[in-house]
């Protein structure tokens, strides 16, 4: 007889196709793959484009302008000359500018899904429900604060902190946008923003929306481009802070080229978040947390549930009820509205997922992929789960960034800390208990910024996200994520609050 409350054993049924229309995207429209600086569109000066494809069919989508050194200067003189105007602005003047982005969004979701599906791999169910609507609720949140600076626990009238160079990865490419433009804006400052090179498409859709809302010319300008357009921008002595999430080396790089500079930095950077289930958590809820922590964006989640340590009596029944729960899972094209895992972002990183994946086998872990076909085009990777993984493994230390999940085991809750701590990163834990006692007794113990307790990958504009140890500094969200925006007025040294 079947263990399980409901065999989930196939009756033979398929889902239809759901595909969303990928026409909404727009991607014929206008002026896009060009440069958004000082309001206007441009070609990069020396004419250089790169194109970017869709990573589900290899289907080359636009050629955007490649930013080179002096573009990066075009836009930070654009946002210098914007500051006094738009710092000088009254709040609630910021704010409803901000209030007409967060709507027009939302009016616009569903082309914004669109695109970011395309362009990033990504399924729709995702984009349509949480990075366009977490995006908007970014905008809505900050623009609500733009006329309450006072109150933001930097004393009165604090200042902005100037030209912002804000550098984001692919794998949110609207929503670390959002994260980063909408504190900027909302304490008065500029920002010259660089997409990742892999998804710059939809950073160029908001440029479009951020001219038909009227913000003021060289309020808002984004160069697209690789790394070397990343790295001008953070050289650029115009620049009075770098906001740059993305991987911890590049990160350190950064770092090291603005030590012993004025210019601010905060650094949101990679994880190996640890997902702690002990015996007595509610099985069901767990695995849905735990398939949610791992498989949600193909696992290109800076604070995705990669390493589950499973306390040693429930080890065999959570790996049998989740490896039957990842079999359900549906891998496909990721405009089709059923879909559950997309495409991986870049053959770059299907490479480096395989490289790890193949490390884990060598080094004696045991591998289970579902069994799932894989699409014959693009870049694909099938959920995968590793047991009997060693802490010093590879697959238990580096962030692999997919779909790929390490099972270690547990015997205590000490023994579950210490492994859990067991990483150079520190970005995000999740605990699974029915003890409220144990829960905080954990957190209390876990070198993470952020600690989930019976849920994984929360995230709310007014809670702070960030990290510690080696996944960086600096908070986004949240007052604290407001005060990388911000200084102290003049006449006021400290912060209170
Ligand atoms: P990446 O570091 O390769 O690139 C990130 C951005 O930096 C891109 O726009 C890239 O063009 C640019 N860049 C590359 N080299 C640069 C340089 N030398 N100087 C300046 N800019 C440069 O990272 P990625 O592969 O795009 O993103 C994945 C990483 O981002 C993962 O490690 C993930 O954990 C991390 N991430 C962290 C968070 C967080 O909030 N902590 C959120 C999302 C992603």
């Amino acid at each position: 007889m079947s263990r399980f409350p409901l065999d989930l054993g196939s009756p033979g049924w398929e889902y239809a196709p759901a595909p969303e229309a990928r026409t909404v995207a727009r991607l014929d429209a206008g002026a896009q793959g060009r440069l958004f600086i000082g309001g206007t569109w441009q070609d990069a000066a020396d004419g250089a484009t790169f194109p970017t494809h869709s990573p589900a069919t290899d289907e080359h989508l636009a050629d955007v302008a490649l930013a080179g050194g002096t573009d990066v200067d075009r836009a930070v003189a654009a946002a210098r000359a914007a500051l006094p105007a738009w710092s000088g602005l009254p709040g609630a003047e910021r704010a409803k500018l901000l209030f007409r982005l967060a709507r027009m969004l939302q009016e616009r979701a569903r082309e914004f899904a669109v695109l970011e599906v395309l362009d990033n791999g990504k399924p729709i169910r995702e984009t349509r429900d949480f990075d366009v609507p977490t995006a908007a609720a970014h905008l809505f949140h900050h623009a609500g604060w733009a006329d309450k600076l006072d109150h933001a626990g930097l004393g009165p009238a604090p200042r902005p902190v100037g030209v912002v160079g804000a550098i984001v990865p692919w794998n949110f490419p609207l929503l670390m946008l959002a994260w980063k433009v909408a504190p900027a804006l909302a304490s008065g400052s500029t920002v010259v923003l660089k997409p990742a090179e892999t998804t710059p498409l939809t950073a160029l859709r908001f440029a479009e929306l951020c001219e038909q809302a009227d913000l003021p010319p060289g309020v808002l300008n984004v160069v697209t481009g690789a790394g070397a357009t990343g790295a001008a921008l953070v050289r650029h002595p115009g620049v009075d802070k770098i906001a740059f999430t993305g991987s911890t080396a590049v990160g350190k790089d950064i770092q090291r080229t603005l030590a012993g500079t004025d210019r601010r930095l905060t650094l949101e950077l990679g994880g190996k978040a640890a997902n702690i289930v002990f015996a007595d958590a509610p099985i069901d809820e767990t695995i849905e947390g735990i398939v949610d922590g791992i498989f949600f964006n193909q696992g290109h989640v800076c604070c995705a549930g990669s390493r589950l340590l499973v306390e040693e009596p429930v080890h065999d029944l959570v790996v049998e009820r989740l490896t039957r729960r990842i079999g359900t899972l549906r891998l496909g094209d990721p405009l089709d509205k059923n879909t559950d895992v997309g495409a991986i972002n870049s053959p770059a990183q299907l490479a480096r997922i395989r490289e790890l994946a193949d490390v884990g086998e060598a080094e004696g872990a045991q591998r289970w992929t579902a069994d799932c076909p894989l699409p014959e085009r693009g870049n694909w990777f099938p959920p995968t789960v590793f047991t009997g993984v060693s802490q010093s493994s590879r697959i238990a230390q580096e962030e692999i960034f997919g779909p790929v999940l390490s099972v270690l085991t547990f015997r205590t809750p000490d023994e579950a800390v210490t492994k859990a701590n067991n990483t150079p990163y520190g970005l995000s834990a999740g605990i699974w208990t029915e003890k409220g006692a144990r829960i905080l007794w954990m957190a209390d113990r876990l070198r993470a910024g952020v600690v989930w307790a019976n849920t994984f990958n929360r995230f709310d504009p007014a809670s702070p996200f960030g990290g510690v140890k080696e996944s960086g500094f600096g908070r986004e969200g949240g007052r604290q994520g407001l005060h990388a925006y911000l200084e102290p007025s003049a006449d006021r040294g400290g912060i209170d609050g």
